[in-house]
């Protein structure tokens, strides 16, 4: 790849400039390092898998969040994806960040953030995660239990609580509300627990489960906290802030919900049922990186299978898989989507970045796509038709960015795969 632009209007608040970012279209980027790539021969690493990630995607992202959702602050829930450019990015633009553990809060820290910025978004924390915080003013953090109340009185009784209460998940692809979240019967005692040790709890929290497919969650989410509010400031709490969590769908349209579908339901129920006084936050996490992040693949291998009914299929093996990136589709519930990228060192999309349509006439067969590991478990498509692909053609995957990089193994010595960043903002 030759030189990336180096800045960007996008990021003249806080330069991002430890890493390069192009200004080309994600599949122009792909286009070049694959041209890069063919030149190099007999690079070491030169079949590499790698993502492209797109910066102005995230970009979009914040400002649709700012036009539907104008009275809700995001914190941007690192866990989804902490890649230090989107971290930046996103500090760059002054939002603020959900972390759930130390070393979230020590790379936004380190990324300029002041503590306020941050919430401390995990009801069952370490003990020396909280002494951390506390030294690092990090005051706002959830809770669902009366032994963390205890935890926190003695480590920093001075934090700034919300009750993480439970809500319905049962519409979420991944329900959190199976480890985490008061039921409501417990939100009294809990409360009576902090008033007694006299800690300060300035308002609720709740998560409607990750992968959300129905606005009415939030709706009926809402109208818990709302009796949550009124049985703290009932017992004298001040509560001041509303915490809606995450569960937001990506940038991609999927099973129908769409973040417009959320915001025209969360976005009335908040007004209704809370004053302006309370701020109101969320922690969205896929929303904002989901569909910016493309990954690619190699074919390093193929089996031909024929099946009992004479039919020929073929097994291709990439070099990514269940182990790595595509955890997603074992702990995220995710269903990915194979997309031809090169075939015989040819692209199949043109200078238009539209997908040239694999010739009409070309038997298409059965494939199944599976990972570079030796475990069986490592399969990313059973049943995918394509077009008879060799060793050393490619593959991408759109809509990788959430939950994927972040939760991947290095098993059988597999490296991640890099990223190269574009900024197709304009
Ligand atoms: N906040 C908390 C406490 C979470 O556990 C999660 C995800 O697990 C998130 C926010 C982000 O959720 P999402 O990516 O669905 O927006």
């Amino acid at each position: 790849l030759d030189q990336a632009t180096p800045q960007t209007k996008l990021f003249n608040k806080q330069p991002l400039q430890d890493k390069p970012v192009y200004t080309r279209s994600v599949k122009q980027v792909i286009k070049d390092k694959l041209d890069a790539m063919s030149t190099q021969k007999w690079e070491l690493d030169q079949e590499n898998a790698f993502f492209v990630g797109d910066l102005g995607e995230v970009y979009r992202q914040h400002l649709r969040w700012k036009a539907l959702l104008p009275r809700i602050e995001p914190f941007f829930a690192v866990k989804s994806n902490p890649d230090p450019m989107v971290v930046k990015l996103l500090a760059s633009l002054g939002i603020g960040f959900d972390c759930a553990s130390k070393s979230e809060i020590q790379q936004v820290l380190s990324s300029g953030v002041e503590s306020s910025r941050i919430i401390y978004a995990n009801p069952c924390k370490q003990a020396s995660f909280i002494r951390f915080a506390a030294q690092n003013n990090v005051a706002r953090m959830t809770f669902d239990n009366a032994e963390e109340l205890y935890k926190i009185k003695k480590l920093y009784p001075n934090a700034e609580l919300l009750v993480r209460i439970l809500t319905d998940d049962s519409k979420s692809l991944c329900q959190l509300g199976l480890k985490f979240g008061a039921p409501l019967d417990t939100v009294k005692d809990l409360l009576q627990t902090a008033k007694e040790l006299n800690l300060n709890v300035v308002g609720v929290s709740f998560h409607v489960g990750s992968g959300c497919l129905d606005e009415n969650s939030f709706a009926d989410a809402v109208v818990r906290a709302r009796w949550a509010f009124d049985q703290g400031e009932a017992m004298g709490f001040k509560f001041n802030m509303l915490d809606v969590g995450g569960g937001f769908p990506s940038g991609d349209v999927t099973d129908g919900i769409t973040f417009e579908k959320i915001a025209a339901v969360l976005g009335p129920a908040v007004d209704a049922m809370f004053p302006s006084d309370v701020r109101v936050i969320a922690e969205p996490g896929r929303y904002y990186v989901a569909s910016a992040f493309t990954v690619c693949t190699h074919v390093i291998g193929r089996r031909t299978v024929v099946t009992e009914e004479n039919e020929t299929q073929y097994m291709y093996y990439v070099n990514d898989g269940m182990y790595g990136s595509f955890n997603c589709i074992l702990f995220d519930h995710q269903v990915v989507h194979p997309k031809v990228l090169s075939r015989g060192g040819n692209l199949t999309f043109d200078d238009k970045n539209d997908d040239i349509a694999i010739n009409g006439d070309e038997r298409t067969f059965n494939s199944s796509i599976w990972g570079p590991t030796c475990d069986s478990i490592d399969c990313l498509a059973k049943e995918a038709n394509l077009p008879v692909l060799n060793d050393g053609d490619w593959i991408y995957w759109e809509n990788m960015g959430a939950y994927t990089i972040c939760a991947a193994s290095k098993f059988n010595g597999f490296k991640q795969p890099e990223v190269i960043y574009t900024n197709t903002f304009e």
